[in-house]
């Protein structure tokens, strides 16, 4: 009870460590052993009740390489990430999220995917003259699975830019289902 296990997922470089260091710690680390699979447990008081989030941070040198099967069954939401300078990560995101929906067992077809907690980050927000994916490309990616308001956020390991919001957001929607 009150414990949410999230998993963090995304193409290699995207900044999944940054974003759960920064989290869990409240440093950007500048160079993360890209190779490194850590869990991390924190504490966290949201809406006025205490939350205890265990947050799995994946790596692995394919992007599907993450997708073990006990991640994906324990796991109660997903926080799929890409990089705003990378159109080839968000490729890679979408493809994660649809993989994650089917293993789940969810689709577009039934309506089942919709309220399922998958939020999808944009990451390295503050890198604006190197950016190759657009908002509103992010945006439509996330509208077409999820129907939360919040499916969605751009944010920044570096600057500390919404990533309270994405694990705040995330165990609202856990909550819903
Ligand atoms: P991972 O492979 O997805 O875990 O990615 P990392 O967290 O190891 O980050 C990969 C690289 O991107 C590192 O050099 C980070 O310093 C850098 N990085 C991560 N997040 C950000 C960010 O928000 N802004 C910028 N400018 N660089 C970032
Ligand atoms: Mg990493």
């Amino acid at each position: 009870h009150n414990s949410y296990r999230i998993v963090m997922i995304g193409a290699g470089g995207v900044g999944k460590s940054s974003l759960t260091v920064r989290f869990v710690v409240g440093r950007f680390v500048e160079k993360y052993d890209p190779t490194i699979e850590d869990a991390y447990r924190i504490q966290m008081s949201i809406d006025g009740e205490v939350a205890n989030l265990d947050i799995v941070d994946t790596a692995g040198p394919e992007e599907y390489s993450a997708l073990r099967d006990q991640y994906i069954k324990l796991a109660a939401g997903f926080i799929v990430v890409y990089s705003v300078t990378s159109a080839h990560s968000c490729q890679a995101a979408a493809k994660l999220r649809d993989v994650i929906l089917k293993i789940k067992g969810l689709s577009v077809e039934d309506g089942s995917c919709y309220d399922y907690p998958i939020i999808l980050v944009g990451n390295k927000c503050d890198l604006a003259s190197e950016r190759t994916v657009t908002f509103e490309e992010g945006q439509a990616i996330a509208n077409r699975c999820s129907h939360f308001t919040k499916n969605f956020f751009e944010v920044s390991a570096r600057t500390d830019t919404n990533v309270s919001e994405i694990f705040c957001e995330m165990v609202r929607q856990i909550d819903t289902v």
